[in-house]
């Protein structure tokens, strides 16, 4: 099989994990081909974000001393991974010239005391070209022939939206092959940076945090690759937060419509366009555990066995939540309401989670985070208040539920099951909305309440049988 095998950071947060990973990549090269993608170590890119906000902020000296932090980590680090005393002395060189670069990148953004997205880009993306060395280089030490690649350096060309880029697919696909082909044919392991490419100008670009899942499923489909395995701390994707539901089963085979809903509501944190690349290739992606890969994880596939239809396959929610109800007898029959309320908060940078609005016109609700609400009310007082609307209701501390699954589709009664066992549970259910792919049914409740709801839903759908 031709693989690609993502490590997130969690995966290499030490010298003895580096060198697992080198280890079971080594062995897996055996009978496939195998192509690795990393992320940055442990937590160097929140590191990275970290000296941006102080250089932003004016505070130099803390951001040169977090500057050096992570050089001495890495330094610490490449001690203990590499045995070889010539391998050792190799990473250790070109580990040099990047701290060097980084340093003398930090002084000059320090010097000019301006952050633009285009340097923010090529700040962060030092986290994956350290970690790919180290990977390359623990391969080394095993005797097998590495490469370390950065996502520039690979071919992955984008666009210049700096911090949120997308790759160009057609050129990228020609780049990576010509790279990646030759050096599977001569059966050696390259390893390639997560999160970031170079746009046309070959200025670095990354993709928004998360973003090496990312640049697996890209490499995957630019090389026709057999499977994508999405290495993390956690044994697949499952049927509910196992902190809350301690009956919890990791799923076996899910669909990629699925995993992409699960991917939003938080069950595991994928990068939001990961399955972009593969929905039209199909390429299957196991979610699987570093540290226990006797697990096969979870199985993400265009159209899983028939076996595996079960009406919902998860429950999930996401708390900490405020819900905002807009009201107001002019937005009956006027066009643009709607229209004006979420311009109002767009412009306020507030992120909308939910909405609905009932047929009689008379209101609408939203959902967003906590921490957004001080500045979405203010927005919405401001610009609306007192004219289109007129009376503004929040609840703060509310959660959102999730039932996910795409058995749900003309399923009938599912929805009476979920109410009932609310019910029974003596919840008030605050606002409901199912989308018409019923894949998703989400409701929203008291936050105290969420954990003893979604135990008692994942009670009612028998989702510690699932598998
Ligand atoms: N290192 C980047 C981040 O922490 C990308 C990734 O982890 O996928 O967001
Ligand atoms: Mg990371």
């Amino acid at each position: 099989m031709r693989l690609i095998v993502k490590y997130g950071g969690t995966s290499l947060s030490s010298a003895k994990q580096i060198k697992d990973v080198a280890k079971f990549v080594t062995s897996l090269s055996k009978e496939n081909e195998v192509v690795t993608v990393c992320s940055a170590i442990k937590e160097t890119t929140d590191d990275l974000i970290e000296i941006i906000q102080l250089i932003k902020k004016g505070n130099k000296k803390k951001a040169k001393q977090v500057t050096a932090k992570i050089i001495n980590q890495h330094k610490q680090l490449a001690e203990q991974t590499i045995s070889k005393p010539q391998n050792k002395k190799k990473l250790l060189e070109m580990l040099e010239k990047d701290f060097c670069e980084l340093s003398d990148l930090v002084d000059g953004i320090v010097l000019l005391g301006e952050m633009t997205p285009r340097s923010s880009d090529y700040l962060l993306s030092f986290g994956e070209r350290l970690s790919i060395k180290f990977v390359s280089h623990a391969i080394t030490d095993l005797g097998k022939k590495s490469f370390a690649y950065t996502g520039k350096e690979v071919g992955i060309v984008t666009d210049s939206n700096f911090g949120e880029s997308k790759p160009l697919m057609d050129t990228t696909r020609l780049r990576v092959a010509k790279t990646l082909e030759p050096l599977l044919s001569e059966k050696s392991l390259p390893v390639i940076g997560g999160f970031a490419g170079a746009d046309q100008h070959g200025s670095i670009t990354t993709f928004g945090r998360g973003g090496s899942d990312y640049t697996a499923t890209i490499i995957a489909t630019c090389i026709k690759a057999d499977e994508i395995w999405l290495m993390s701390d956690v044994d697949g994707l499952m049927t509910a937060d196992p902190k809350i539901a301690s009956n919890a089963k990791v799923l076996k085979e899910v669909s990629y419509v699925e995993a992409i809903e699960m991917a939003l509501f938080g069950a595991k944190q994928i990068h939001p366009r990961t399955f972009e690349p593969i929905l039209s290739k199909k390429i299957p992606m196991r979610i699987r555990n570093t540290f226990n890969t006797k697990n096969m994880g979870t199985l993400v596939t265009a159209s899983p066995g028939p076996e595996t239809k079960k009406t919902v396959k998860c429950v999930s929610v996401i708390r900490h939540n405020a819900l905002i109800d807009v009201r107001g007898g002019s937005m009956v029959g006027a066009p643009g309401t709607a229209a004006k309320i979420f311009t109002t908060l767009a412009n306020a940078g507030v992120n909308v989670m939910m909405i609905s609005q009932n047929p009689s016109e008379s209101s609408i609700t939203v959902v967003v985070k906590n921490a957004d609400l001080d500045r979405a009310v203010n927005a919405l007082e401001m610009e609306l208040l007192g004219k289109i609307i007129k009376k503004l209701e929040v609840t703060t501390d509310v959660a959102i539920i999730a039932l996910i699954g795409s058995g749900m589709r003309g399923t009938i009664g599912v929805a009476s099951k979920v109410f009932t066992a609310t019910a029974k549970k003596k919840v008030n259910v605050v606002m409901i909305t199912q989308g018409s792919s019923e894949l998703n049914l989400a409701f929203v409740v008291k936050d105290s309440d969420s954990k003893s709801v979604v135990q008692s839903l994942h009670d009612e759908f028998e989702l510690a049988k699932i598998n």
